[in-house]
């Protein structure tokens, strides 16, 4: 029988709906052990989980506010607890706000930061110490073609995204000689409620206008994408970005 203590642990954050949800689903059916994290969305989550183990996957889900230091803690030693190392976390979580610059008050501006930001820097520091123990790791962040290009309208997002980059390239640098990998995944126009505010007509001028291969992307645009930079052994601080040519 397969021993699963050696199988790959992954922590997705935010993996209750959108991309997270789809990492979630394809990590688990290629056999990883996968802690999904979410906030708000109980139901989804559950309803994940069920599904996956319906098909005999293996994968638990904590509630937890990543913005949130304490709650951060309680996810790790969850995950710790459970499979005794952490082997790839996926910094997925993540807000959307569109406000015209001078609209965006302190409080939008301290929550985007909060939630996209610092919720990362919680979250890769949480996880290190088991990682750098093991000297080995996988850590992807989900940033955005705004944080490389910037967004008008989304300045606060823009500036978020940016950072996550920056500390990409940063600790990929840092942590490279303790075998641990970082990389961003920089995602153009995904189908996910995060745009549920374009309609139909705004996104097909979009495919139409702007995206070379004139559509927008999938959540399993990048999922694949991540399931890539997981398996690979040589690329770290990246900022690999699946957009359909949108920004090149
Ligand atoms: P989504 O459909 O709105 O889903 C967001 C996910 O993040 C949900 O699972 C939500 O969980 C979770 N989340 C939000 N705040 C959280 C918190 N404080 N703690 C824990 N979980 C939290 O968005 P998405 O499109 O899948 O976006 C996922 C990531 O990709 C984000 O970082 C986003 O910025 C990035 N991205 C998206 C696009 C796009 O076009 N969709 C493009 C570029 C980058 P609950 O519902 O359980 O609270």
């Amino acid at each position: 029988m397969e021993n699963l203590i050696n199988r790959k642990v992954v922590i997705v954050t935010g993996g209750s709906r959108g991309i997270g949800a789809e990492i979630v689903k394809q990590l688990a059916l290629k056999d990883y052990n996968v802690i999904l994290n979410y906030n708000k969305s109980e139901k989804q989550a559950k309803e994940i989980k069920e599904s996956l183990i319906k098909e005999g996957k293996i994968i638990e889900i904590f509630k937890a506010d990543v913005s949130k230091k304490d709650e951060v803690k309680s996810l790790i030693k969850f995950a710790i607890d459970k499979f005794k190392k952490i082997d790839v976390l996926i910094n997925n979580a993540g807000i959307s706000q569109t406000k015209l610059f001078i609209d965006i008050t302190d409080n939008d501006w301290e929550e985007m930061l909060q939630k996209n930001l610092t919720s990362v820097f919680y979250c890769t520091r949480e996880v290190l110490s088991n990682m750098i123990k093991n000297k080995s790791g996988c850590i992807i962040n989900i940033s955005s073609i705004w944080g490389m290009v910037g967004a008008s309208c989304e300045v606060h997002y823009s500036v978020a995204k940016a950072g996550i980059d920056a500390m990409t390239k940063s600790l990929a640098k840092e942590l490279g000689p303790s075998n641990i990998r970082v990389n961003s995944i920089a995602p153009g126009m995904i189908d996910t409620d995060m745009n549920k505010e374009y309609s139909k007509e705004e996104i097909s001028e979009i495919e139409k206008q702007e995206i070379p291969l004139q559509r927008i992307g999938k959540t399993i645009d990048i999922a694949k994408c991540v399931e890539w930079l997981i398996e690979d052994e040589y690329t770290t601080g990246q900022i690999i970005s699946p957009n359909g040519g949108w920004v090149i």
